[in-house]
């Protein structure tokens, strides 16, 4: 039972997802503040997982996928929860209903799973959508959250990367073809000349299927100088 003082301050807000009002106090951390519905279709990833790519394992140790090819520029990947039904139907608004405002709460479940994994970067960047792309959609899904993750850890976005070839859908690929494909399809922005690479860099991302792309993209961002990379996906 709620003590009358629990009952005055939480008053009703909205659930950050579906939109439907149900009370929680504002100040509530965002998996308290979901409604029962949404918080039901999401499964958050805990230990035991696989401490290279952040999947959900049985023994904390490295994954099948992550013993055979492991990335030698990618230190970590956190993943904040699995990507089943119900988070590819946000993905899908998210990213071609145009529904931006869901940056907001899946940002800040990134950064609070950043956080509780003790991963301390000194900046913020984002996996780039091909100009083309870019302009289809645009706006850049994974940009959204890179700003909200900086926003929320109080650190520096830096928008270094860019993709110079675009990369054909890479579901029916074996691993091999896909990292061929993606084989130096990024750079360094220009506009990134002048900014200090020699930090610890987080890569931000929607979402983590093989894994090639943040390689490849740690891969880019190492050969430019810097310390460490980790990464962060809101599914896995
Ligand atoms: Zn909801
Ligand atoms: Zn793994």
């Amino acid at each position: 039972m709620r003590r009358w003082w629990e009952k005055w301050i939480a008053a009703p807000g909205l659930c950050p997802l579906c939109g439907s009002v149900h009370s929680a106090a504002v100040w509530a951390g965002i998996w308290d503040r979901l409604c029962s519905s949404c918080k039901a279709g999401l499964h958050q990833i805990r230990p035991p997982c696989c401490p290279l790519c952040g999947r959900s394992w049985p023994v904390p140790s490295l994954c099948g996928d992550c013993l055979r090819h492991r990335s030698r520029d990618l230190e970590r990947n956190v993943g904040v929860l699995r990507y089943t039904s119900f988070p590819k139907e946000l993905m899908r608004l998210f990213k071609y209903r145009g529904r931006e405002v869901l940056a907001e709460p899946l940002g800040e479940m990134m950064a609070e799973a950043l956080f509780a994994a003790g991963i301390r970067p000194e900046v913020v960047t984002y996996v780039p959508l091909h100009p083309d792309r870019m302009q289809q959609r645009g706006f850049n899904q994974s940009e959204l959250l890179a700003r909200e993750v900086a926003r929320r850890l109080n650190l520096p976005l830096g928008s270094v990367l860019e993709r110079i070839r675009p990369t054909p859908p890479q579901s029916r690929r074996s691993r091999r073809e896909r990292m061929s494909a993606l084989s130096g399809a990024f750079r360094l922005n220009p506009r990134s000349a002048g900014t200090a690479m020699d930090k610890k860099w987080l890569v931000v991302d929607d979402v983590y299927t093989t894994g090639s792309t943040l390689a490849e993209c740690a891969k880019t961002l190492k050969a430019a100088g810097a310390k460490q990379v980790c990464s962060l996906t809101w599914a896995r």
